[in-house]
C-alpha cells in the first residue's frame, strides 16, 4: 500500500496516534481527508474501532486499531548459538515467541532452511486460522546492506560473506522479506520504551558489540554499517589481531567472544557469554576484571559518540548487559570524559523491554516494508 492510506496505517501500528484527530495532526492531511481514508482501511479489514481514547471534554473519539485478524509477521532474530523466533499480528503484538538452539557457524543455507521450517511449524501451531502470512524478518549479528539484504564481511559466521539472505527466503515465500542488522532491530524495539527519548544509541553487548542508533526517533542506517563500533581502534598496553585482520579492534577485546577466548587461557571454559555473567555473579575476580575493562574501553568509544550526536540515553542491551561492573565501567567512563553539556541529562542503563525487544523492532520495521 503506498501514499497516504500506508502512512496512517503506520502511524497507528507504530502508536504514535490512536484518533483521527491525532492522524489528521501528525500526517497534516485535512480532517475530511483522513476519515475518508480511515473508511477505506476499516473496510478493507486493516484497521478496526474499538473503546475510546481519553480526551478533554466534548465528543469522545474512538480509538483506531490495527487488526489483528489483518495478518501475521514471522521475525527472527539470530545470535551466534540461538534464535528467537515468532509471529505478531500487525499492531506488533506477539502471537508467541520461542527461543531455539541454533548454530550460525553452519552456514546460511542450513541455518536459513531450518529458520524457514521453524517458521512453517509455527504458523501451523499458533498462527490464527485464516490470518495471512504478511512477511518475513530476521535479525543477524553482521553488517547487512540494506540494499541487496545481504551480510557483508561478518565475525564469526563462516560462509555467509554476500550470501544473498534476502533472495533465499524469497525462494521460500512470496512476500516482503527483511534483513537486518541485529543491533538495529533491538534500537527499534527499545526506543519505544524510551519516551522523550529522541536520540538513542543502543548498545549490543553478546558474542560481539553492535550500537544501534536512533535520531529524532528514526534508525539511522547511514550505508548499511552505522553503528558498528566493533572495529574501532582502542588503547591497549597489549596488541590483539581482531577476526578483521587489524590491530586492537574493540571486538578483540570487550566482545563475550574475546572474554571467553580469554577465559580459556586461564583454564576457565565457559560456553558463552552468559556464563562470563554467571562467573561475574558468583564472584570469580578474572571474569570481574575482564568484565569491568571490556565496560571500560566500550565507554571510551562511546564518548567519542557521545561528545559527537550528543544523545539523550544510552540503552545497553545483549547478554553481557547483566553483568553490573559492565555497566558502571560504561558509566564511569562516559561521565569522566565528556562534556558536561553533553551528559548533564544524558542516561546510561539496561534495556527495560525484556529479551523480545528485537523481535517487536523487526515488527515494526517488517510493517513498514509490508505497507509499502
Ligand atoms: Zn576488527
Amino acid at each position: 500500500m503506498r501514499g497516504a492510506q500506508g502512512d496512517l496505517l503506520r502511524l497507528i501500528a507504530g502508536g504514535h496516534a490512536e484518533s483521527r484527530a491525532e492522524l489528521a495532526r501528525l500526517s497534516g492531511l485535512a480532517a475530511s481527508s483522513v476519515s475518508l481514508r480511515v473508511e477505506e482501511l476499516i473496510g478493507s479489514g486493516l484497521l478496526v474501532e474499538e473503546g475510546s481514547v481519553s480526551s478533554r471534554g466534548g465528543r469522545r473519539p474512538r480509538r483506531l486499531r490495527v487488526s489483528p485478524t489483518a495478518g501475521v509477521l514471522a521475525v527472527a532474530d539470530l545470535g551466534g548459538h540461538h534464535a528467537r523466533l515468532g509471529l505478531l499480528d500487525l499492531s506488533g503484538t506477539p502471537l508467541v515467541v520461542e527461543e531455539r538452539p541454533c548454530e550460525i557457524a553452519l552456514g546460511p543455507e542450513a541455518t536459513l532452511n531450518w529458520i524457514a521450517a521453524s517458521f512453517d511449524d509455527l504458523l501451523a501451531t499458533h498462527g490464527p486460522a485464516g490470518v495471512p502470512l504478511r512477511g518475513i524478518a530476521i535479525g543477524l549479528p553482521g553488517p547487512v546492506d540494506p540494499a541487496s539484504g545481504r551480510v557483508v564481511s561478518p565475525s564469526r559466521m563462516p560462509g555467509w560473506n554476500n550470501f544473498p539472505v534476502a533472495e533465499h527466503f524469497g525462494a521460500h515465500y512470496d512476500l516482503p522479506v527483511l534483513v537486518e542488522n541485529d543491533a538495529n532491530l533491538l534500537a527499534v524495539g527499545e526506543a519505544r520504551a524510551w519516551p522523550g527519548c529522541e536520540t538513542v544509541l543502543v548498545l549490543k553487548a553478546g558474542s560481539g558489540i553492535g550500537c544501534g542508533v536512533i535520531v529524532n526517533g528514526v534508525l539511522h542506517r547511514g550505508r548499511g554499517a552505522a553503528g558498528d563500533i566493533s572495529h574501532v581502534r582502542v588503547r591497549s598496553d597489549s596488541s590483539v589481531t581482531c577476526s578483521c585482520g587489524h590491530l586492537d579492534c574493540l571486538e578483540a577485546y570487550a566482545s563475550g567472544a574475546a572474554l571467553m577466548g580469554v577465559l580459556a587461557e586461564q583454564g576457565i571454559a565457559v560456553g558463552r557469554p552468559s556464563d562470563v555473567v554467571a562467573l561475574v555473579d558468583d564472584g570469580i575476580p578474572e571474569a570481574t576484571a575482564l568484565v569491568r575493562n571490556a565496560g571500560r574501553l566500550i565507554g571510551e568509544v562511546l564518548t567519542v559518540l557521545v561528545n559527537f550526536i550528543n544523545p539523550d540515553a544510552i540503552v545497553v542491551g545483549g547478554s553481557l548487559s547483566k553483568a553490573e561492573p559492565l555497566i558502571s565501567a560504561i558509566r564511569a567512563a562516559v561521565y569522566e570524559r565528556c562534556l558536561p553539556l553533553a551528559t548533564r541529562d544524558l542516561e546510561i542503563a539496561v534495556t527495560r523491554s525484556g529479551p523480545d525487544a528485537a523481535l517487536l523492532g523487526a515488527g515494526i520495521l517488517l510493517l513498514d516494508a509490508v505497507l509499502s
